[in-house]
């Protein structure tokens, strides 16, 4: 099937009360991990590429491996999103590509480090949904800034420096129309999240659970929400790695987050471990390879089980063939004749 909408995918996932997970990709192996999970576990998915991915894959290698993987898993409803757009222009291009998904991080200026403004925030990611919702695209906003740096992207220190104020997230859903609203309640990007098991004076869930209350419709997204399992570092450090101890975010707070809104949950961290570790293992053990194939078979498919794994815990596993994809050019019309929302229902306090 085409490339689906992402705002479908997060309205059919309220619908259901599950979450969705968006996976970063950056090569054919990956992809191929992620569409061999959400076939088995017969789960709708949302793949992204972050600005450094683009660049790192090119274009429109890229983009025509998502098209492939379309094409060979009719079954599968995926959404194609821009990860951390800093720009305009940066969510323009995706657009311009045939992704069905952008976020425009506003949260940052343009350098993707400078904290910005509430008012540059507005004005930026209005301007995005506007060009974006007139072509059918879905589009996320960023309110409260993440901790650490991913791919040259983010703040860098601590996710408690700019937690979302609930106040300023209607605000900002009302003043937008953003179709996904990402959420600052502790979390980092990177693997170094947390240094003990995050309790409620570090991981902000009372922040996350204050803003559905008042925005009981709007899909929050987690960011940095890998779970930084050990046995998944245990694995690289046991075959010559050098991981720092660390936590992640735990999978029982992704789940109290999806009971309270979060529809979109962004995992790459824990990607990079189990296919690094599967890559050292077999060159520590094995020296004498050199086929790249010899480690990227069992990479992938490290990989794919973290990914299936990931897609029972977030609930959206089996929902798959619940719902007709609608066209992109369906969802335009959507947007301009009012049938889909671009103004959040929101509570009083
Ligand atoms: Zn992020």
């Amino acid at each position: 099937m085409p490339l689906v909408s992402m705002r479908q995918l997060l309205d059919e996932a309220a619908k259901g009360g599950y979450g969705v997970g968006a996976f970063n990709v950056n090569d054919m192996e990956q992809i191929q991990a992620i569409m061999a999970a959400a076939k088995e576990t017969k789960s709708p998915v949302i793949v992204q590429a972050s600005r450094g991915a683009r660049q790192f894959a090119e274009d429109l290698y890229l983009f025509k491996l998502i098209q492939a993987a379309a094409e060979l898993n009719p079954e599968i409803p995926i959404a194609m999103h821009q990860d951390h757009g800093n720009s305009f222009e940066t969510c323009k291009s995706a657009i311009e590509l045939g992704y069905t998904s952008v976020m425009m991080d506003g949260s940052l200026k343009e350098d993707g480090k400078t904290p910005s403004t509430f008012e540059e925030n507005v004005a930026v990611t209005k301007r995005v949904v506007d060009y974006a919702h007139e072509r059918g695209v879905t589009v996320e906003g960023e309110i409260g800034v993440l901790g650490g740096v991913e791919d040259g992207h983010g703040a860098g220190g601590s996710g408690l420096d700019h937690i979302t104020d609930p106040d300023q997230a209607v605000e900002f859903a009302e003043k937008t129309g953003v179709d996904a609203l990402a959420i600052a309640i502790g979390t980092s990007h990177g693997a170094y999240k947390f240094t003990k098991k995050p309790d409620g004076s570090v991981l902000k869930m009372d922040v996350l659970i204050a803003i559905h209350k008042r925005l009981p419709n709007t899909h929050l997204v987690m960011h940095g929400s890998s779970s930084v399992p050990k046995d998944l570092q245990d694995v690289v450090n046991q075959y010559g790695g050098k991981l720092k101890e660390t936590w992640g975010v735990p999978v029982e707070e992704i789940q109290l987050g999806i009971r309270n809104g979060v529809r979109k949950i962004n995992v790459d961290t824990d990607n990079r471990l189990a296919m690094t570790g599967a890559i050292r293992k077999v060159l520590w053990e094995t020296p004498e390879k050199f086929d790249p194939r010899d480690y990227m078979k069992p990479a992938r498919e490290a990989m794919k089980k973290v990914v299936a794994l990931r897609m029972v815990q977030f609930g959206q596993a089996g929902h798959a063939g619940d719902y007709a994809p609608i066209s992109i050019e369906q969802i335009a019309k959507g947007y301009k004749d009012g049938t889909l929302s671009t103004q959040p229902l929101v509570a009083a306090k």
